[in-house]
């Protein structure tokens, strides 16, 4: 399933094992102004829109960088300089996106649940019937610290009945978990190529609606992260402000091709729950716990304590996982001691089933009996 076969499977929250074919797509160069090239980024935006149901209501800005770049894009082209950010923080990402608004020096204010919580809508409708200044309202769609799937509908749907407008970073659930615009009132959703679209890292992207553009002129606090600026770039003559990453967006257009011969977000979604359920089952098996029962758990990255034996040794473990071909993740937890598998990428049963052969052939070699914690 991969190329060069020698390359280690990356059970992680990214970087992510792509296929043979979407690292292929980039043996070529490509002029920026170039037809060709112009309409891939064109096919490009318009399918994003589209996986959304965003139709003529939604505009895709690609941006350079990662999905980072995007975020803070976001955050600083939509919220006016006169406008007061809440973030609804249940792990990294949404502490990020609270760093993010106090470095561009926006007002921002948090609530903040524990890690293996999702957040909270109720503690959201106290808040903004609390404090009218806030203009709009920041969420992490998968929280990939825990791997914890918030409840984004009822955060959309508190966030439009108070008339303030939400910003969803669904980086590691856009392209596998459904998000329908038309269903779920949002300003705009930040993602990027690299992560359930399994494409190679290098561009990020935002997916704003049009009026919410038309009137964010200005807002930026920084010239290249102006999401506004880019797309007045891409509807004036469709190319991109600065260099784009040119083999970057090849790789991405190819993914995006697999993506919907695989059945678009169903068919992708679907792949990654199967995944996800035999790890989780094979881990049980051995002893493993999961952070997360199973109706939090999302199917991107499952996070698992530690095992209380004495002889388990987490760098040893993830070393010896290395040398046999599986690329684990370290935990980021404060609430408890853990690592974390991820389930994305060009990855299927098949690589699941060898991954936990891995973990239970390193346990045995470590003298490790069980992996209870
Ligand atoms: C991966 C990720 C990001 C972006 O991280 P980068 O390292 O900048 O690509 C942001 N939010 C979430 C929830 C993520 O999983």
């Amino acid at each position: 399933m991969t190329f060069p076969p020698k390359d280690p499977f990356l059970l992680t929250p990214g970087p992510l094992t792509t296929s043979a074919t979407v690292k292929q797509a980039m043996l070529r160069d490509w002029g920026s102004r170039d037809g060709a090239f112009i309409e891939l980024n064109a096919r490009i935006r318009n399918r994003l829109v589209e996986m959304i149901g965003g139709g003529g209501e939604f505009a895709a800005v690609p941006l350079q960088g990662s999905g980072t770049f995007a975020v803070e894009a976001m955050i600083g082209t939509l919220v006016p300089r006169t406008g007061k950010l809440l973030v609804l923080v249940n792990g990294a990402y949404g502490h990020r996106m609270v760093r993010i608004a106090e470095v561009i020096g926006r007002a921002v204010t948090m609530i903040e649940t524990a890690e293996d919580l999702p957040v909270s809508p109720e503690a959201l409708d106290r808040a903004l019937a609390e404090d009218p200044a806030v203009t709009h309202v920041a969420v992490v769609q998968c929280e990939t610290t825990s791997g914890i799937l918030n409840p984004l509908q009822r955060v959309a749907e508190v966030t439009a009945r108070h008339g303030r407008a939400l910003l969803v970073d669904a980086m590691s659930a856009f392209g596998a978990l459904p998000l329908d615009a038309r269903e779920t009132p949002l300003q705009a959703v930040a993602a990027s190529s690299n992560k359930c679209l399994e494409g190679v890292p290098g561009t990020g992207f935002v997916l704003v609606r049009r009026t919410a553009l038309e009137a964010a002129r200005g807002n930026a606090h920084s010239l290249t992260l102006d999401l506004h600026d880019q797309w007045r770039g891409f509807e004036a003559n469709a190319q991109w402000r600065f260099t784009p990453p040119t083999h970057v967006l090849a790789a991405f257009d190819q993914a995006l091709s697999e993506h919907a011969a695989e059945g678009g977000v169903a068919g992708r979604g679907a792949r990654y729950r199967e995944n996800c359920r035999i790890l989780v089952e094979g881990l049980r098996a051995m002893g493993f716990e999961t952070l997360l029962p199973d109706a939090l758990q999302a199917p991107v990255i499952v996070t698992v304590r530690m095992p209380a034996d004495p002889a388990f040794d987490f760098p040893h473990f993830y070393e010896r996982m290395r040398k046999r071909g599986y690329v684990l993740y370290p935990g980021k937890l404060t609430v408890a001691d853990s690592f974390r598998i991820g389930c994305i990428g060009r990855l299927g049963a098949a690589e699941m089933r060898g991954a936990l052969e891995a973990i239970r052939n390193t346990l045995a070699e470590m003298g490790v009996a069980s992996g209870r914690p």
